[in-house]
């Protein structure tokens, strides 16, 4: 019976209305928005007022976002695999928690056979790069971390250039990139100011190309378990010889490597960025258009 009236449903005349047919779980990009039923109260399950309000605009508007927030948290692998249009992605972005992106130039391994814990140095193509897939994948800041004083005056150079008039002017697509990345000295303080910002301290997320045994391991397909909390998320990424156990032991989640079906997947760590992005935040439609 569930059969026959899923696909009754789409024959002209059987449900009164044909607008309700189009807003039905899997016809468009979300999937339908919750239904509300007398009694208001029905233990301790209350109907919104705004159900009740009567306001159409407002019912519509709650609606859409109900929907998309509902295919964000329970079916993103589905919603990432149709097309969306503009309007829609801008619902989902406001469904998917803060997310930021953190490049460690300090609490990562150093050193050839003796590893030990230390500082890198920054490259002017790390800045660049990882802001724009950054901003691709909407990034709300990338932070750049490290603690020595000469090398935050190359990144803060860099920057500052990229908001001048004549910056602005040479490449307008890198300004706008560039202009969300933050320096920062230490770990500690990225978590203090994305705390203040969103009034919640982040999740933090660590990366690696080596496969872990942590309980706490996650794949590329476990963002509803991240995002249920609704916290801001950092995407912790390391230089070097990859983040120090004194990061990876601060981590809530880490991801698993990405992998090919190769024996090597050292990337660097701009590569690592954008592929990681993509395979968590990113748009896989399966048809053109
Ligand atoms: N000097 C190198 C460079 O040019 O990028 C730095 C390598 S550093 C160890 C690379 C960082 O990228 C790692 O700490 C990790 O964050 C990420 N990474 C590299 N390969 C990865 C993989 N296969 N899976 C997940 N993350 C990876």
């Amino acid at each position: 019976m569930m059969f026959l009236e899923g696909l009754l449903r789409f024959v002209p005349g059987v449900v009164g209305k044909a607008e309700s047919v189009l807003h039905d779980s899997f016809t468009g990009s979300f999937v339908d928005h919750p239904e509300f039923t007398e009694p208001v109260n029905w233990k301790g399950h209350q109907v919104p007022d705004v159900i009740r309000s009567g306001n159409h605009g407002a019912l519509k508007e709650w609606r859409q976002q109900q929907a998309a927030r509902r295919t964000v948290l329970s079916h993103f692998r589905w919603l990432r695999e149709s097309n969306s249009t503009q309007e829609e992605k801008k619902l989902v972005q406001a469904c998917i928690p803060p997310h930021y992106v953190v490049l460690m130039h300090d609490q990562v391994m150093v050193g050839g056979a003796e590893k030990k814990e230390g500082t890198t140095s920054v490259t002017s193509i790390d800045v660049h790069d990882i802001a724009r897939s950054s901003r691709t994948y909407g990034i709300k800041n990338y932070f750049v971390v490290t603690p020595l004083t000469d090398q935050q005056k190359i990144v803060e150079k860099l920057l500052n250039f990229w908001q001048t008039d004549i910056g602005i002017e040479y490449n307008p697509e890198r300004h706008e990139a560039l202009k969300r990345v933050r320096l920062a000295s230490c770990l500690d303080d990225v978590i203090e100011q994305i705390k203040k910002n969103e009034g919640t301290p982040p999740l933090l997320v660590t990366t690696s190309a080596k496969r872990g045994k942590e309980e706490n391991s996650i794949t590329y397909h476990d963002q509803s378990c991240v995002w249920k909390s609704e916290s801001p998320v950092v995407l912790l990424f390391g230089t070097g010889r990859g983040l120090s156990d004194s990061v990876m032991q601060k981590a809530d989640y880490v991801l698993i490597p990405v992998e090919g079906f190769s024996d090597f997947n050292h990337l660097s760590v701009r590569s690592a960025v954008a592929i990681i992005l993509d395979r968590w935040l990113g748009t896989n439609p399966k048809n053109r258009n």
